[in-house]
């Protein structure tokens, strides 16, 4: 891990062995995968009666905080954020979409609760199915990588690896709209609970093989990847918009993995590897 020029960076634990393969042979997104979840779908059927009667629809644990959240900690607290926030600008962090974004959504929420203690730390945290949701200082280094070709607000960014939807719900603070894949169906539908009471209407989450991209919302401004493979996928750079930016990270040979950052410029394809990084594996089909 690169420590040198960002020592909070270098990304996730919780790493097995690399992604199996990159078959693009994946007969193709998968009937629930080929529908974007369009904003009613983030926030399926209670919606109505949730706005009249909030108590009766949101799940309990959305009503009343944890028991290991209490109020009391300060997780509902602006300031625990700010605080996050704060270690996040002086790890070099500078652009204030970004750091506006990250001190605005509650990464408590997105964990379990026995966790949501840990929820403000710079560490990554299990999430289930072998998963682990990024840590902020990823998260924001990340976002601001992808967002520094594009002064205005991005149009479109896919997200591969919804997990639980912090970052989702980070990435659709900063741009008009966001598609999110996930190919595991129980972290998409913890997503979909998780990002309900927040209320997207910008975020499509997506259950599908993100190494095939997510053709229907394309052309992107930008696309970020939560996983490592191999190599970036044909389909992600065939997606990108001309004057997008990906990010992502990549093998590097062993458990070994570096941020790729992708322009497809005018001119072509300009890539480069920046500091050391760990990522849960790029997989591919949906299970
Ligand atoms: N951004 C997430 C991080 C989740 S970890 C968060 O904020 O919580 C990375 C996720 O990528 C895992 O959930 C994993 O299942 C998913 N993943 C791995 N390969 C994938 C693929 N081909 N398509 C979609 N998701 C994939």
């Amino acid at each position: 891990m690169s420590t040198k020029a960002r020592p909070g960076f270098p990304a996730k634990l919780d790493l097995p062995a690399p992604g199996k393969g990159r078959s693009l042979s994946q007969p193709g997104v998968s009937p629930i995968a080929a529908k974007p979840l369009t904003a009613k779908a983030v926030m399926p059927q209670p919606l109505a009666p949730l706005a009249a009667k909030p108590k009766a629809v949101l799940p309990p644990s959305r009503v009343q905080p944890p028991a290991t959240a209490p109020r009391g900690l300060g997780l509902d607290s602006a300031a625990v954020r700010a605080a996050m926030v704060n270690k996040l600008a002086a790890q070099g962090v500078s652009d204030a979409r970004v750091l506006g974004a990250m001190g605005q959504v509650e990464r408590h929420r997105f964990v379990d609760s026995a966790l949501a203690i840990q929820a403000y730390e710079d560490t990554s945290l299990p999430i289930g199915l072998g998963q682990t949701i990024s840590k902020p200082g990823v998260v924001s280094r990340m976002i601001e990588l992808l967002l520094e070709v594009h002064p205005d607000k991005p149009k479109r960014l896919l997200e591969i690896g919804t997990g639980c939807g912090y970052q989702a719900a980070v990435l659709a603070k900063v741009a008009t709209e966001v598609f999110s894949m996930e190919r595991l169906r129980g972290l998409h539908e913890k997503a979909r609970e998780n990002l309900r009471p927040l209320r997207v209407p910008n975020l499509h989450l997506i259950l599908g093989d993100g190494m095939l991209g997510y053709p229907q919302g394309a052309p992107y401004s930008g696309i970020i990847a939560a996983a490592g493979g191999e190599a970036v996928p044909q389909a992600w750079i065939d997606q990108l918009a001309v004057g997008g930016r990906l990010v992502a990270p990549v093998s590097q040979g062993g458990n070994q993995q570096a941020l790729m950052v992708l322009d497809k410029t005018p001119q072509g394809i300009e890539q480069r590897l920046l500091e050391a990084v760990l990522f849960v594996p790029l997989k591919s089909g949906i299970a």
